[in-house]
Formats: C-alpha cells, sequence, structure tokens
C-alpha cells in the first residue's frame, strides 16, 4: 500500500491525460492507470493520422446529449481558443481544413507527446499497462485494487472513453463503475459511423463505390432521442452503403427503422440555391437525352444510374411524362431511404449515450451522489458532430474536472 493520491484518473486517452496534467499542475498528487501497452492510440488515429483536434466554432449546438445544457459550462470555461493557446505554445503547426476544423499539418503524435509532456510538468505518474479489478469508496476516501496493488485516492477521475474500436482497447469500464454506484446510463449506440443497406433499398448505387457527391443530408425528427439534424457535407458512396461526412454527421440522429433523406442536389451553391424545375422545365433540355441532363448537376456515373433506376436511360426530355419527371425529381432532390443498420462499433468514431448528465454536476463532473467521483470525455453522455468536437469535449470536460479535483 503506497501513499494516498489526490486523485486516480482511470484512462490514459485524451481526457484522462489532458485532465491529469492540468490537475498536477495544479500542486495535485495524480496517478493515471492504463490497461493498453500504447496510450492515446485513438488519438494517433484520429484525423487520418493528423488529429483533428478541435474546431474554431464548436459551441453547444455541435453536441448531442439528453441535456442540450450540460455542456455549457464546461465549454465557456475552456473554449477551443484555450486548446489552440496550448497547441501553439508547443510549436504544433495546424491548418483549418473545412468548416473551421483544425488539424496538425505534421502529425497526431504531436498531440500526444503535448499530453504527455503537461503530464510531465505536473509531475503526474502514469502506470500502464494496469488492469484495474474494482473500485470502493471508503468513507471519503477511494480504494482502487489493480494486478499490481492496491492504491488509495480523494477522487477517482472515470476517463475510460466509448465503446468504439475494440480492437485498440475500448472497454465499457465507466459505464460499468456508474451503474456499480448506482448512477443510470444512457443506452450506448454507435455514432459518426456508415450506414448499410439492403440491395432492394439500395438499387444499383453499389456499383459506385467510392464515388463521392456534395448533398444536402437530413435525420431524425423532433420526438426522436437526440432530436433532427440537417447538414451539408461530402456523401460517399461505398460497397456496403453510405458513409463520408454527410452520412457520419446524419447516423448520429438516426434511429433504427427510420429513413434518412439525400438531396442529392442541395449542396450546389448557387447564388439563390438551385432549383431542380429550372433544369427540367428549361427549353433548351428538350431534346436533350434524360441522363446528360443529369450529368450536367451530378457525376456522370450517379446521373446516370439514377435514369437507369427510372428506366429513363436513352430517352430524350420531351418523351419523358409528366409522372416519370416527378418521379426522378423526388429521387434526386428528396430520396428518402431506409437504412439497414450501422457498420457498428468496428467503424464508429465516438459512442453516443453514456453516463446520464443528470447524474453529473456540469461544473465539475462530478457525481452527483458520490462526491470524489468523475467521469469525463466520451463515456458522458455527451456526442459531438464530426469535426474536432469531440476533442473539444475530452478537453473541456477534463479541465472542468481538473479545477474541482
Ligand atoms: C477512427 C477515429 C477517428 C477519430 N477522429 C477524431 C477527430 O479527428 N477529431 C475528434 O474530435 N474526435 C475524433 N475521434 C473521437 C475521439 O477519438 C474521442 O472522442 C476521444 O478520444 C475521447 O477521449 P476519451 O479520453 O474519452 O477516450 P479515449 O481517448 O478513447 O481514451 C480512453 C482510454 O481509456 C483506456 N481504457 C479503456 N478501458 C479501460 C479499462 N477497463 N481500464 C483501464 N483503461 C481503460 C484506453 O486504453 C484509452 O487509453 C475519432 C475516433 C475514432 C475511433
Amino acid at each position: 500500500m503506497s501513499k494516498t493520491w489526490d486523485a486516480i484518473v482511470i484512462g490514459g486517452g485524451a481526457a484522462g491525460l489532458f485532465c491529469a496534467g492540468v490537475a498536477g499542475q495544479l500542486g495535485k498528487r495524480v496517478l493515471v492507470l492504463d490497461h493498453a501497452e500504447v496510450l492515446g492510440e485513438k488519438i494517433r488515429i484520429s484525423g487520418g493520422g493528423r488529429c483533428n483536434f478541435t474546431n474554431l466554432h464548436s459551441s453547444p449546438a455541435n453536441f448531442l446529449s439528453l441535456n442540450q445544457h450540460f455542456v455549457k459550462s464546461a465549454l465557456a470555461r475552456y473554449p477551443s481558443s484555450e486548446f489552440i493557446k496550448l497547441v501553439s505554445a508547443y510549436k504544433i503547426g495546424y491548418h483549418e481544413k473545412h468548416q473551421g476544423q483544425l488539424f496538425c499539418d505534421d502529425s497526431a503524435k504531436q498531440i500526444i507527446e503535448m499530453l504527455f509532456a503537461e503530464c510531465a510538468k505536473g509531475k503526474v505518474n502514469i502506470r500502464h499497462p494496469v488492469t484495474v479489478q474494482s473500485i470502493a469508496q471508503d468513507g471519503d476516501q477511494w480504494t482502487v485494487h489493480t494486478n499490481v496493488g492496491i492504491e488509495k485516492t480523494k477522487s477517482v477521475v472515470m476517463a475510460t472513453g466509448g465503446l468504439p474500436i475494440p480492437a485498440i482497447g475500448a472497454t465499457a469500464y465507466s459505464l460499468d463503475i456508474a451503474k456499480q454506484f448506482g448512477l443510470k446510463v444512457v443506452d450506448p449506440r454507435p455514432a459518426l459511423v456508415p450506414l448499410s443497406f439492403t440491395a432492394d433499398n439500395f438499387g444499383n448505387l453499389n456499383e459506385l463505390a467510392g464515388l463521392s457527391v456534395p448533398v444536402r443530408i437530413a435525420s431524425g425528427s423532433k420526438g426522436h432521442r437526440y432530436g433532427a439534424c440537417r447538414f451539408n457535407e461530402d456523401l460517399l458512396l461505398t460497397h456496403k452503403g453510405l458513409s463520408g461526412p454527410a452520412v457520419l454527421q446524419a447516423s448520429s440522429y438516426w434511429e433504427e427503422g427510420e429513413p434518412i433523406h439525400i438531396d442529392w442536389l442541395g449542396a450546389i451553391e448557387r447564388p439563390g440555391g438551385f432549383n431542380c424545375d429550372e433544369l427540367f422545365n428549361n427549353e433548351e433540355n428538350r431534346l436533350k437525352l434524360t441522363e446528360t441532363i443529369l450529368a450536367s448537376v451530378l457525376p456522370q456515373r450517379l446521373a446516370k444510374a439514377f435514369a437507369d433506376q427510372k428506366g429513363l436511360t436513352g430517352r430524350k426530355w420531351a418523351e419523358v411524362s409528366k409522372k416519370d419527371r416527378q418521379a426522378l425529381k423526388e429521387l434526386i432532390t428528396n430520396w428518402s431511404v431506409k437504412p439497414a443498420g450501422t457498420l457498428g462499433w468496428k467503424k464508429a468514431e465516438v459512442m453516443l449515450g453514456g453516463v446520464d448528465t443528470k447524474e453529473l454536476d456540469g461544473q465539475t463532473m462530478m457525481s452527483r451522489n458520490h462526491p470524489g467521483l468523475f467521469f469525463i470525455g466520451e463515456c458522458v453522455d455527451v456526442t459531438g458532430h464530426l469535426g474536432g468536437h469531440n476533442f473539444q469535449w475530452a478537453w473541456a470536460s477534463g479541465f472542468a474536472c481538473a479545477q474541482a479535483l
């Protein structure tokens, strides 16, 4: 048995390492325990190896949670500008890619090294691989049993992340501990995940695997757990179904058995927007083939696939009936399709659901009924949109917790 720690952080990923570094630098004696051989694996593989570490525009509107207000305090106290300052202080080069998304110029490893350097500054003790066997409350102290000994601490910070990518060590341990102490957990499910389709509802589109198209996508509805969304983003056709940023975003709002809606022309940028009737009622198009007209606004292969689906390939526009024109318009501007499912935890980027925010104090991330027990990062029922918001939540929730320890 060794000395009593101020805090033991279980999980040395984004939120855990960041929280430990901040708390250590505030003078706290912090121990990080992780079961992985290598730490920071999710950071390493994030953003295609360049880590989309935050978003310039991160705001509460970018998060899904049963309680939309929960993120407000933590995000206000540690906005993206603060993390950007830290990245700049470490002279890590970065660039904005799309809609405020910030990526490392060089490698995600720089963010991991920065987190380790911050922990070193705070004299944080990091031990791994260590198996945490149990956590017990002992008056105003906590006892953590591991495969290498027993540790005592004033606070326990659960930061074991979500369930995506089990191959790199994702577990439900934070959710198990929440349940052990009687905290409610919102059912976890994969989010920011590709959607799969059956041959029936996908038609001939799987032949276009690899094609990327800017679309407007809508998913969910007001009565759903996390409401509804609408995004203008790129959609990627794959052999198994649909992916790309548009579909990943929509997947977080999608509920089984429900359709998603795609306007294949909705993301065309034109002053005043794009009106499909303009294309269909244009007299100059009367003698053109259907697939040629569609190809003036869609990639050629997709235009042909849509014309094929409606049996209109090779038909002059003047010969296409009003009913067929209407059906084609519906297909390209309001394609309503029911996904068969998601590609699951192996392909998801984040977890929806987690420790119910009603159980936690939004200023500190501490359990309302178990003082000294904290939950941060992805294990909490807070899920960001694609684009750096999930890391921003890891930093902001870790910071709020560190201040409270
Ligand atoms: C492929 C991919 C790409 C992504 N890209 C981005 C991106 O570019 N931008 C963005 O904002 N978000 C991205 N994300 C999401 C982001 O990685 C997570 O939201 C973030 O890492 C969550 O931080 P966390 O600290 O809560 O969990 P993690 O970073 O996952 O850390 C959890 C830690 O807990 C440890 N652990 C798990 N179980 C146990 C246990 N039982 N005992 C001890 N330790 C345990 C793990 O080993 C790990 O070190 C991506 C996710 C994936 C899968």
